[in-house]
């Protein structure tokens, strides 16, 4: 059965007509879900009964249950339960301009990324959009507040779930819906290049952000299986095409890992690759795992290769670190758990 909470509102407004209903009844489901955040389909007061109780019989209203809190300072990690048993985890963090959650896209990762704790556990599901969309009204309503901005970075690699990744952000992008603004919302992948050229041609402005992690493909191969299907050349020619489309910077995600792309060569050649692009570099310290031999680069390192960046003209910022000491950090997601 279809979720009411993963309907795009495109998707209901279908449905209405369908039904031989005028469209604006979308917008008022919208409003009662997303605005007043009513969970019971009876207090829609502007629609009449009839069409409430078919809404009942086509459309589940379930969510996501959260079975676990852990809290620190500015971070947060939510466990829940899916309806099949299954979890997944968000991660709430609190910035001084506001909020965000990280949100995970499947169960299980198939990507394999050698440093990367998600990868642990093969793909079982997609995430449906219903129970992405769930992460954050769940959160929401647990802190009475609004999150602001949405990366996702969670589990998973968003498009190898496309369809779903999409209408979750349609539905949260929505201004009748929970309207967190496209700018806010960070969609990070690990180049899969057919679906970075689909999402230029949506026509929406959200940030894009890749995960490269290495200058040349013989390490990129050993770091990221992916890199063997979509090598170096090919997905930079896909970040031009993305940019050339969408007229928006890109992120370029890079893990820094203690003797393995952390030298000033790395840098030099990441910089080397760069040139010229509308791009700007993301550097993030490795998040040590118990499970995997990597090691974190010295902030001694992490400084040197920064200002080799810099030196290129490369615009870099380093990442700042939330939620070690709960297992929230990237990549640390459900180590817990197995
Ligand atoms: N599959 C997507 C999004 C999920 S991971 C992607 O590959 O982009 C979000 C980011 O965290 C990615 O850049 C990923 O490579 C990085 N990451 C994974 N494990 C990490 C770790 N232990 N420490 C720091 N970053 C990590």
């Amino acid at each position: 059965m279809l979720n009411i909470y993963g309907q795009t509102k495109e998707e209901l407004v279908k449905y209405f007509i369908e039904h031989q209903e005028k469209s604006f009844k979308a917008t008022q489901v919208y409003e009662w879900l997303y605005q007043k955040r009513a969970t019971n389909i009876d207090d829609f007061s502007n629609i009449k009964k009839e069409i409430r109780d078919q809404l009942k019989k086509d459309f589940a209203f379930n969510l996501p249950e959260i079975i676990e809190r852990q809290v620190d300072k500015d971070v947060e990690k939510y466990l829940f339960l899916l309806s099949d048993g299954e979890k997944i985890e968000a991660v709430l963090m609190r910035h001084d301009y506001g909020l965000s959650v990280c949100v995970s896209t499947e169960v299980g990762c198939n990507m394999g990324c050698a440093f990367c704790e998600s990868g642990r556990l093969k793909k079982i599901r997609n995430v449906e959009a219903y129970e992405m969309v769930g992460q954050i009204l769940q959160i929401e309503k647990v802190i009475g507040q609004r999150i602001s901005s949405v990366v996702l970075m969670g589990i998973g690699e968003p498009l190898d779930n496309y369809e779903n990744v999409v209408n979750f952000i349609k539905i949260i992008n929505d201004p009748k819906g929970i309207a967190i603004g496209a700018r806010h919302i960070t969609l990070s992948t690990c180049g899969i290049i057919p679906k970075i050229d689909e999402l230029s041609n949506l026509n929406i402005q959200i940030n894009l952000a890749i995960s490269l992690h290495a200058p040349n493909d013989s390490l990129r191969n050993k770091l990221m299986p992916i890199n063997k299907a979509y090598p170096l050349d090919k997905l930079m020619e896909a970040v031009k095409r993305y940019i050339a489309k969408t007229n928006r910077r890109v992120t370029i995600e890079y893990v820094l890992l203690k003797n393995v792309n952390d030298q000033v060569v790395h840098a030099k050649e990441l910089a080397h690759l760069l040139k010229g692009l509308n791009v700007y570099v993301n550097l993030i310290p490795y998040n040590e795992t118990n499970h995997l031999e990597f090691s974190k680069s010295p902030q001694k390192q992490i400084q040197v290769f920064y200002d080799t960046l810099k030196k290129e003209n490369i615009n870099v910022t380093v990442r700042r670190e939330f939620g070690s000491k709960i297992d929230a950090a990237c990549g640390q997601l459900r180590s817990k758990e197995i």
